[in-house]
């Protein structure tokens, strides 16, 4: 007989991202839904990758990564974080922060733990809890102002919780975490055999002059984290999927045995490429703050001609905008007739919730697209 599936995850359906980007071609929308940037890659970064691949290093890497790379990553932390994690024992380069963060919940959570997820949240986080045979345990974040509710966080700890994940600057808010919410973070663990779980691959995408609350900052709390960062985000190349974790030893030695038999290692002309990036040319993630602190400036100004009404934005490269004054159609179909009548692709917030909240009529737009495209999606949302 032949067998047929019995689904391991009844609740994934194609990601709401596929989905929109596939009607947006579908229309001819200008598509702000799907975060990925389309400006070019740096011009040393495409250069040194095609150097390797010339040159023939196209076997596989080091498990944990090319000894360049995990150096420079090393270097490259201690100066933004002032702290030096071991190349050898605390780096792990994986493809993409969703291996990263795969490979930590598989390294450490086991059937029958609880794993806390702070919604909205990226919807990577939930099947791999899922597939660990774990429960992912929803504490909802404030629905305007997205900042956690440690109290609630506390209450939903249990003897089973294993892990607490969190993401700043957060996707798809762009709230971060400030140093109230990190002391708030370190009392709440402290004394717990929690594992925390710090997404923070946006980590260099902040503004105003704030300050990324990296966990690694905090010794209390990167003693048992894992903190995930991601190349794609940071030089612009979110379809080479390379990115990285960071974890104490021990908690790496889990991380890699995941890693090791899920992907081995990672595409080896990248990582030359990027090791040499870090090192020759600092001045790009010194710079991408500014760089889009720049274009959410002038997309929030481009918005004032429309209806809408955007939200504080202090990281990332999402505006989440208010579409109450345009219509009362939930965000699901307001992003459906948004694209295939008005010719915006947007990606509505519910599907970032477990239980998304009643009534809130918020849809995210992704501002690190081209002066053409932003200039494009305006002249169309003006006309609403
Ligand atoms: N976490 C968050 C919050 C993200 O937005 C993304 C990418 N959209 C990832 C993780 C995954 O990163 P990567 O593309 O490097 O796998």
């Amino acid at each position: 007989m032949i067998p047929t599936p019995e689904t391991k995850l009844p609740k994934v359906e194609t990601t709401i991202f596929t989905v929109m980007s596939a009607l947006a071609a579908e229309h001819n929308a200008v598509n702000l839904g799907q975060g990925f940037p389309d400006f070019d890659v740096p011009k040393r970064l495409v250069d040194a990758a095609a150097r390797a691949m010339a040159d023939g290093l196209n076997q596989y890497s080091p498990m944990p990564g090319l000894q360049s790379l995990r150096e420079a990553i090393a270097d490259k932390t201690e100066c933004c974080y002032g702290y030096r994690p071991d190349p050898n024992t605390e780096i792990t380069v994986c493809s993409g922060g969703s291996e990263a963060i795969f490979n930590a919940i598989h390294g450490v959570v086991k059937a029958g733990d609880e794993v806390i997820v702070l919604d909205p949240c990226y919807d990577c986080y939930e099947p791999a809890i899922d597939l660990a045979g774990a429960t992912a345990v929803h504490v909802s974040l404030d629905p305007r102002t997205f900042a956690p509710d440690w109290n609630a966080i506390k209450a939903a700890i249990t003897p089973k919780t294993r892990m607490l994940m969190i993401n700043s600057p957060h996707n798809p808010s762009g709230a971060m975490l400030n140093r109230d919410d990190i002391d708030a973070l370190i009392e709440l663990l402290d004394g717990t055999d929690i594992y925390l779980l710090s997404d923070e691959v946006y980590e260099h995408i902040v503004f105003d002059g704030a300050q990324h609350e990296s966990v690694l900052r905090y010794p209390q709390l990167r003693e048992r984290a894992f903190v995930i960062s991601s190349f794609g985000k940071t030089y612009h190349c979110t379809g080479w999927k390379v990115g990285y974790a960071v974890a104490p030893p021990a908690m790496t030695k889990e991380l890699r045995k995941v890693h090791q038999y899920n992907t081995f290692c990672t595409f080896t002309p990248a990582q030359v490429a990027f090791a040499e990036m870090i090192r020759e040319e600092p001045e790009h993630y010194e710079e991408l703050g500014a760089f889009y602190q720049a274009r959410r400036d002038a997309f929030r100004e481009q918005l004032k001609q429309t209806k809408f009404e955007p939200l504080p934005v202090p990281g990332g490269y999402f505006q989440l905008v208010d579409y109450s004054k345009v219509s009362d159609l939930d965000d699901m179909e307001f992003c459906r007739w948004l694209t295939v009548e008005k010719g915006v692709t947007a990606i509505p917030l519910s599907p970032f919730y477990a239980n998304p909240p009643k009534g809130q009529r918020l849809i995210r737009l992704c501002f690190a697209k081209s002066d053409a495209t932003l200039d494009a999606a305006i002249e169309r949302l003006k006309a609403l």
